[in-house]
């Protein structure tokens, strides 16, 4: 886990190679797209763009549900790397367990483009602790990270706690609940004491239970803010008060 940076760029919904570029260029060296954003092309032509050699990003991409057939994988991965412009990335995610996913016939492929080198690791996305232990009984590759919803307002702590048992990484996803954690008195609270933002408390707490989070940031402003969140530490009674944040909010249901 040592070669993930803590806080990546979330790309969902960035259609301009520029904004990618400009994020390289303000220090994120952690990207992750999936093959179902349609924007797989634009961060491949941002990383083209900025001025750092491609062999220090770390490229997560994820293949999609109907994508999952096995003999989709392949060919499926060499679109995507196609689109990206790469030889292979760092990462490759299942999004999902559904539709066409069979743990028994998806993952032995997935195994295979990794044996070909068509990506370094193998992820899951969006897998809870009875998904996690078939994919175990049917990759040979270890698991890299498991990607899940991870916000003060959702918390899988049962898949946080599989991920520690087995010595994978947690990558959390839209760490500002998409954009619901600004008004939130208790994290401005926090926040105008620490001398943040609200969104640097939100990441900062997510980075205390995952190994990496992965805000998306459009603006210069906002993508400097969440990259900086990686130095915020919070005392013990900050994050204390934050768990006790009763609200419920899964933005990425099934
Ligand atoms: P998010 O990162 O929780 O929130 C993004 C929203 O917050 C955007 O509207 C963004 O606006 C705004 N924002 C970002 N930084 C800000 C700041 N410092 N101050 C104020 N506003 C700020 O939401 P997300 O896009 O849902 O999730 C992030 C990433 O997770 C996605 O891009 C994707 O890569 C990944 N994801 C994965 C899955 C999965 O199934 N594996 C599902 C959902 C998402 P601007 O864009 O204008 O900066």
């Amino acid at each position: 886990m040592d070669d993930l940076p803590p806080v990546g760029l979330g790309t969902m919904g960035i259609d301009d190679p520029n904004r990618v570029a400009a994020a390289i260029d303000a220090g994120y060296r952690h990207l992750d797209t999936a093959s179902v954003y349609d924007n797989e092309a634009v961060v491949g032509e941002g990383i083209a763009r900025a001025d750092t050699p491609r062999e220090e990003l770390f490229v997560a991409t994820k293949l999609w549900i109907d994508d999952l057939a096995p003999e989709r994988v392949r060919p499926a991965t060499e679109a995507a790397l196609e689109r990206l412009g790469l030889d292979s990335v760092d990462l490759l995610y299942v999004h999902r367990p559904r539709g066409d996913y069979k743990p028994a016939e998806t993952l032995p492929e997935i195994d295979a483009v990794h044996d070909d080198g068509l990506t370094e690791r193998v992820g899951v996305s969006n897998f809870l602790r009875g998904d996690l232990e078939l994919a175990r009984q049917h990759l040979d590759v270890d698991l890299f990270a498991n990607q899940i919803e991870l916000h003060p307002y959702w918390v899988e702590e049962a898949t946080i706690a599989d991920a520690r048992e087995h010595d994978y990484a947690v990558v959390g996803y839209s760490p500002l609940a998409n954009g619901d954690v600004f008004d939130d008195p208790v994290l401005q609270d926090i926040a105008a004491d620490r001398d943040a933002t609200v969104a640097q408390v939100a990441i900062a707490w997510c980075l205390e239970r995952a190994d990496a989070v992965i805000p998306k940031g459009t603006s210069r402003a906002h993508q400097r803010e969440n990259l900086a969140a990686a130095d915020l530490d919070l005392s013990g009674d900050d994050l204390a008060r934050i768990d006790a944040i009763e609200r419920e909010n899964e933005v990425f249901p099934e």
